[in-house]
């Protein structure tokens, strides 16, 4: 029995090393991350440069309490994410990870709404599906039942509209007017709930394993900022997942030119060197707040020099290598590859994302888009199989009300056309083992 404990009995071998988009185990076994961890490794394992930097600042110093001193390597990092964010978001507060980014935006909004003398502001909606933490704040927000329903009493209930899932959708509608309706349902939600008792909404730009990578249609993003704007109300983008450079962009909400209130980052931010997240929000925000007699909220390893460092190396790195540039090249490739998969297996029946943010999705029938039978247990028999022939990919059975299965596929944001190819052919390879075990019909 180990004294250790995750969510649940799942034994894995014991890691060994991390080596660009490689890790090996202890037996020496190499394993492709084709999910970056958790979508977190942008910049791949043992970068030289990124622990270069982080020996440079453990020599000098690796905490220093926020209100006792000020640090250079904190201070770099928040100019230097101030400088990628959109015109006017330039106040950066430092967290450890992604759920205390989202707690830290939504208390930040609520102090905002009473210093504009807004006291009746409260509500966070939401989508559902979609993950914004596992705090009970952050929870409240996140819109995937097996995970929050156990803790409703500990919970305030906020208010859920639909994510645009319009895969599922057999209307008639153009892309642009689905966009269209599924934005309006901010509206509707708004105005069930009373305008004024509406403090902020928090959306994934492309969704991330609640949706397996869901992106909108065009038409969707600008008119949620829209509706927003016309109730007064903060738009709070969970950038958690798809900042960094992940889908192309260093942030997602540049591919809508949209401007979010507030932007919570965690993951591919310091790539997995260091556990770090921050909350960037609107300067007038934040000075209101501070003038108010300051942000009711901190937490103890908040700026902390070594994660700084890690984090600012890793910003660097995505710039000198262009990763951005390499997500959307990549990605583009990628995703071709994974739609080339649809011809051979007729139990694939979507392929979705952005840069390298990608996923693909099983049914039973294209047509319908019937889930695969619950019995068939795909999410976690397709993970295994790849996992034993070496690829790591992620996956969730969660799909709005019902159970659907998909697959992230999210290398990190190096990966070369040849690794594209190495990973496809064990991904094949996983995806015939899993045909032949479910019965599940192959095309030549
Ligand atoms: N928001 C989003 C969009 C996420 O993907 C995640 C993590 N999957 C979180 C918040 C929570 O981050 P963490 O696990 O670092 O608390």
């Amino acid at each position: 029995m180990s004294n250790l404990f995750y969510q649940s009995r799942q034994p894995r071998p014991f890691l060994d090393r991390g080596e660009g988009i490689y890790l090996f185990d202890v037996d020496g076994k190499r394993y492709i991350d084709g999910s970056s961890g958790a979508m977190v490794s942008n910049v791949g394992h043992s970068n030289p440069r990124v622990l270069a930097a982080m020996r440079a600042q453990m020599d000098k110093a690796t905490f220093g309490y926020r209100l006792h001193f000020r640090t250079e390597a904190s201070e770099a990092l928040a100019a230097k994410t101030a400088a990628l964010m959109p015109e006017g978001i330039d106040r950066v507060f430092f967290v450890s990870g992604g759920s205390e980014a989202v707690e830290s935006a939504i208390k930040l909004a609520r102090q905002y709404a009473l210093t504009q003398g807004q006291d009746s502001r409260w509500k966070v909606i939401s989508r559902f599906p979609s993950y914004h933490g596992c705090t009970l704040g952050a929870l409240a927000l996140t819109g995937y039942d097996p995970l929050a329903r156990p803790f409703d009493p500990m919970m305030r209930d906020m208010p859920k509209i639909a994510a645009p899932t319009t895969y599922l959708d057999r209307d008639n509608l153009s892309e642009e007017e689905r966009g269209l309706k599924y934005a309006e349902l901010l509206r509707d939600e708004i105005t069930a709930q009373g305008p004024d008792t509406v403090l902020a909404f928090i959306m994934e730009p492309v969704g991330g394993a609640s949706t397996g990578a869901l992106v909108a249609p065009e038409s969707y993003y600008g008119r949620i900022r829209e509706i927003c704007d016309e109730f007064g109300i903060l738009l709070i983008y969970d950038e958690v997942m798809t900042g960094a450079g992940r889908t192309g962009k260093f942030l997602a909400a540049e591919h809508w030119g949209i401007t979010p209130d507030i932007i919570a980052l965690s993951k591919g931010f310091a790539a997995g060197y260091a556990p770090l997240g921050a909350m960037v929000a609107r300067n007038d925000i934040v000075e209101a707040v501070l003038d108010s007699g300051g942000f009711l909220h901190g937490f103890t390893y908040a700026g902390n020099p070594l994660a700084c460092a890690a984090g600012l190396a890793v910003i660097d790195e995505i710039e000198r290598a262009d990763l951005t540039g390499n997500a959307a090249r990549m990605g583009e490739v990628l995703k071709a590859r994974l739609e080339g998969l649809m011809a051979r297996y007729a139990f694939i029946g979507d392929v979705r994302g952005k840069g390298l943010l990608l996923a693909f999705e099983m049914v039973s029938d294209r047509d319908t888009m019937e889930p695969l039978p619950t019995a068939l247990n795909a999410h976690s028999r397709l993970v295994e199989l790849a996992y034993e022939r070496g690829l790591i990919i992620y996956s969730r059975r969660t799909r709005g009300g019902i159970t659907g299965d998909h697959f992230m596929i999210a290398p990190p944001l190096i990966i070369t056309e040849a690794q594209v190819d190495e990973m496809m052919a064990i991904l094949e390879d996983a995806l015939d083992a899993f045909a032949l075990d479910a019965g599940l019909a192959v095309a030549a």
